[in-house]
């Protein structure tokens, strides 16, 4: 373990890839490249607030005092000999309709660090000031949402979710002027800046701002790049296949991803193609939530209060536009685009696959020799969890603990009642309770099939059932105390969520049901892209 001041980096992206040749830090269209080299602006009086201990590990990098040479770094003051900094060019759909070039706006790549296995990682400074890319914008990040990004990164690694990740949480000391909700009330926050780190933040809109403007070499060079670097089991890219081939692991690990998220209740909140990662990771923590009553159709995201269109029930399938959109960006690349349309079915197919399984796992089951009855039993569940407004990860933990003693055959109503009464922000006698209640007499006579033993059921259950996430609520409350001057309660949160299976009896409060208050506070209930 070292000193982040005395670590070597390396820069893959701006050694093999175009780079505008402009040094010109203002709003323009960088047309012709794949990247701007652009140093980030110093800030005030940068301070480490947090630091992931794990991340770090990985990097092989200690824990830095809270000021200093690695904290410069951290935040932008200083750039080491070795990195080339950069912001990516990059377009995308929002909310359905092309918006031409986006790019790095606020994100400043350093370069890459090796971890343990010896693979690159690359480093990336969130909040770090103006690029070519910043449009409109200040080129900076808020607190609040600095937070929210660290948190849940880390919180998603620990549950298993592929992921970018933190290495840490900088304070600036500078005020950033932000409208919360777009709604005429600008008022100054604090600054921060989040050091995040993935093997590429390369997004399918890398490649689509490439296809419209037709620039087909850059688009191969890229395309090439990612392969070499990042998929190099599909072999050298010098042939339409490997494409097509590339496009098919994307989409599966796409589909993964999703199937991940459905699973856990995480809502991203705004899945515009720039926000979709070509490795597949969750990437861009924006207005993100988590389900706390089971509702298929609810974001948080204020912005997308008209459609609903990245609500939680719409992810799967508009992840499937997505790589809808990046097949399309390949045409160029694969003579008869006819070829890429497998790619897409492969997502559909890993998608249920993946989906059906991590359900049959979270219920304990294991697949029966009678699949169509296991998808009638599972798929019937989700709707009876929303008319009973079970809250989505305290039901699946309960359910859990409950195993044992259906298969004693205790009366499945009275188990219904009590577990509705622990999960459910109904009445457990509410008439939109009885689905539950018929299915779970189901699920108990499903359960006595199992060949397993209930402790051992229960068991496995709680091994992929979760009992903490970062409800939207926790999120906020250890935002307003960092805003406050008080760490400790996101201290606290991210420490609990690196065990999110395990039973933290002292950290009972972190597992409870979403208090009334917070169904419908600002920050909790609702965000918006303002961040
Ligand atoms: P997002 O909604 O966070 O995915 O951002 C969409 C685009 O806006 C990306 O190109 C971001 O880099 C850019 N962006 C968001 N916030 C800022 C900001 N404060 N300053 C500059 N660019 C930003
Ligand atoms: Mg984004």
């Amino acid at each position: 373990m070292k000193p982040l001041e005395t670590a070597t980096f390396t820069n893959s992206f701006v050694d093999e890839l175009a780079g505008d040749p402009s040094r010109e830090n203002v709003p323009r269209q960088v047309p012709g490249y794949h990247y701007s080299p652009v140093a980030p602006t110093p800030v005030a009086n940068p301070q480490l607030l947090q630091w992931s201990a794990e991340m770090g590990a990985e990097l092989g990098l200690e824990r830095p005092p809270e000021q200093g040479a690695a904290v410069e770094l951290l935040a932008g003051n200083r750039v080491a000999d070795s990195m080339r900094p950069y912001a990516a060019r990059y377009g995308g759909h929002q909310f359905g309709n092309w918006a031409g070039q986006l790019g790095d706006g606020r994100a400043i790549s350093l370069g890459e660090l090796p971890g343990q296995d010896g693979r690159r990682w690359e480093v990336q400074l969130k909040g770090a000031g103006p690029t070519p890319y910043s449009r409109r914008a200040d080129g900076r990040a808020v607190l609040r949402s600095s937070v929210r990004e660290f948190l849940c990164s880390e919180a998603m690694h620990h549950l298993g979710v592929p992921t970018t990740r933190a290495l840490s949480l900088v304070s600036t000391g500078d005020e950033v002027l932000r409208d919360m909700f777009y709604d005429g009330n600008a008022r100054p926050e604090p600054g921060a800046i989040v050091a995040r780190v993935a093997p590429s933040f390369v997004r399918f809109g890398n490649f689509q701002i490439l296809l419209a403007h037709q620039e087909t070499d850059n688009l191969r060079a890229l395309a090439d790049y990612v392969i070499r670097q990042h998929f190099p089991e599909l072999g050298a890219p010098d042939s339409p296949e490997v494409y097509v081939a590339w496009l098919t692991e994307i989409a599966r690990r796409t589909a993964e991803m999703v199937a991940h998220w459905q699973t856990v209740g995480f809502v991203h909140g705004v899945l515009n193609t720039d926000n979709m990662s070509i490795l597949g990771l969750t990437i861009d923590y924006g207005p993100y939530g988590w389900l706390e009553p089971y509702e298929p159709g609810w974001t948080p995201n204020t912005t997308d209060f008209t459609n609903y269109r990245y609500a939680f029930g719409q992810q799967p399938q508009v992840c499937l536009w997505n790589l809808t959109q990046l097949a399309q960006a390949l045409t160029p690349l694969v003579p008869d685009p006819e070829l890429l349309r497998p790619a897409l079915n492969q997502y559909v197919a890993t998608f249920n696959r993946s989906h059906h399984v991590r359900l049959l796992a979270k219920l304990g089951l294991t697949a029966s020799t009678d699949e169509a009855a296991d998808k009638l039993l599972v798929g019937s569940l989700l709707p009876a969890m929303e008319g009973a407004q079970v809250d989505m990860t305290l039901f699946y933990r309960h359910l859990s603990h409950l195993v044992p003693r259906l298969l004693a055959d205790e009366s499945a109503e009275g188990l219904a009642t009590e577990l509705l009464s622990a999960v459910s922000y109904a009445a457990p006698e509410a008439a939109g309770a009885a689905p539950l209640r018929a299915w779970l007499e189901e699920y108990a006579a499903r359960l006595r099939q199992e060949p397993g033993t209930p402790e051992a059921i229960r068991a496995g259950m709680l091994a992929v059932n979760p009992k903490y996430v970062l409800r939207n609520y926790l999120a906020q409350q250890a935002i307003e105390a960092a805003e406050a001057g008080n760490l400790a309660p996101l201290h606290t949160l991210h420490e609990v969520l690196k065990r999110p299976f395990d039973e933290q009896p002292e950290h009972e409060t972190l597992a409870a049901r979403r208090p009334a208050w917070a169904a419908t506070k600002p920050g909790s209930a609702t965000l918006s892209c303002s961040s």
